[in-house]
């Protein structure tokens, strides 16, 4: 009984709000946690530029649309759930993801909500709960699983390190000196190595 946990952002499609600043052509939504550690300051912030630039949920959901996961990873995603049980961890939310999800085949997605009013508009959000990243992981392991999770990022590192194994797939060189405890995989072949072995260690 085995499932991988997997991050969303950076691993199987782009970083949303940077490529929502693309295709928008609005800067501000660059903005990440690097540069406002504060989330809900930073969230707060992303809803007033939807708001001043009149930005609605169909109209988000419009721009996502034309995204496309990364190049392989709907082959990538398609393997491994012919052989596992995949869950998808993101600090996302299902208004966001949704057409990508799509594009994916729909695979299990925990993640958060945005709150709209009745015009459409981003209005608040709502974390499913702090940390869950790392509390999705000790549930499933609290329900007998084997967990194996991989991410890219700092935001993984509390679900790596709650997993049996957990992996990095190309992270940034910073962040995986600073975790050396966690094995660096820079393809989807590589990662897929990575976690067959693991997989086949824990359910010997
Ligand atoms: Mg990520």
């Amino acid at each position: 009984m085995l499932v991988v946990c997997l991050d969303l952002e950076g691993v199987l499609v782009p970083e949303i709000w940077i490529a929502f600043a693309e295709r928008t052509g609005i800067a501000a939504f660059r903005r990440t946690t690097r540069d406002e550690p504060d989330y809900d300051k930073l969230m707060r912030q992303r809803i007033a530029l939807l708001r001043e630039h009149g930005l609605k949920l169909p109209d988000i959901q419009r721009v996502i649309g034309a995204m496309q996961p990364l190049p392989g990873a709907r082959d990538f995603l398609d393997d491994l759930r012919a052989r596992y049980q995949v869950v998808i961890l993101s600090d996302t939310f299902y208004e966001f993801a949704d057409p990508l999800m799509r594009q994916l085949g729909r695979p299990t997605l925990l993640c958060h909500r945005l709150i709209a009013d009745a015009e459409g508009r981003v209005v608040d959000y709502k974390l499913r709960q702090a940390d869950q990243k790392r509390q999705a992981v000790l549930a499933l392991k609290g329900l007998n699983f084997k967990v194996l999770a991989a991410g890219d990022s700092y935001n993984d590192t509390a679900m790596l390190g709650a997993a049996d194994a957990g992996f990095f797939i190309h992270p940034p060189e910073s962040i995986a000196a600073q975790f050396p405890q966690f094995a660096v995989t820079r393809s989807f072949p590589e990662l897929t190595a990575a976690l067959d072995a693991a997989a086949h260690r824990l359910q010997r």
